[in-house]
């Protein structure tokens, strides 16, 4: 244990927090995806918020960062990430140039150096190189590298809802959990289902909530 210093470093992450990034595109179902990450400044406020990275850090690399290529890698990892968990989701072989991309970038990322204290919580201290979009995204990185090789990968689902297509993890008892959100997409779904039989038009196949997912 070192002593306190939180200036780069980086707080526990959930274990789908890869799931949250790439999960920062919504409805990519529907004819206009929703795009959260709209600029550097929401980048740099999701790792803040989100992904522990230290603000302090957050900070030096918005500062010495080129802001637009920062971005431009920064959302063609996230999708690289969404597709390798959306072909796991689907029983699909993984996306080779996806796989290569995340090894390159693990690799790219800081090393976990130490445990210290950050206020009331442990961090890891890392070796911040300016600049480099896999310190930004180094947590989500070690998630998604993490998850890849866990038992849980097994769990991996893509909402049902087609318009949605959020990617979690699904820890029901059951392993048949099917919507990303019970309150969100699976009441949609019930409602959908209910109004196509109160009017007798669903047929097989033709229910707006039904079918396997597609994710992409
Ligand atoms: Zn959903």
């Amino acid at each position: 244990m070192n002593a306190p210093g939180a200036r780069d470093c980086i707080t526990a992450f959930e274990e789908d927090l890869c799931l949250a990034f790439a999960n920062t595109r919504y409805w990519r179902g529907s004819a206009a995806p929703t795009e959260s990450l709209v600029d550097p400044a929401a980048l740099f406020g999701w790792c803040e918020r989100r992904a522990g990275v230290a603000r302090t850090l957050v900070r030096a690399l918005a500062r010495d960062a080129d802001a637009a290529a920062l971005m431009t890698q920064a959302l063609a990892l996230r999708e690289a990430i969404y597709r390798l968990f959306a072909a796991t989701a689907l029983n699909q072989a993984l996306p080779g140039g996806d796989l290569t991309r995340l090894g390159a970038a693990l690799a790219a990322a800081p090393a976990r150096e130490a445990l210290v204290r950050d206020g009331s919580v442990l961090a890891w201290r890392v070796k911040a190189r300016p600049g480099r979009v896999e310190v930004l995204l180094a947590p989500v990185i070690w998630s998604a590298a993490d998850l890849l090789t866990r038992a849980s990968m097994r769990r991996i689902r893509c909402c049902g809802n087609p318009q949605c297509l959020w990617l979690f993890i699904d820890r029901s008892k059951s392993g048949t959990r099917r919507w990303c959100d019970m309150g969100a997409c699976g009441n949609r779904a019930k409602a959908a289902r209910h109004y196509s039989r109160t009017k007798q038009a669903r047929t097989a196949g033709q229910s707006p909530m039904g079918g396997p997912s597609q994710c992409k």
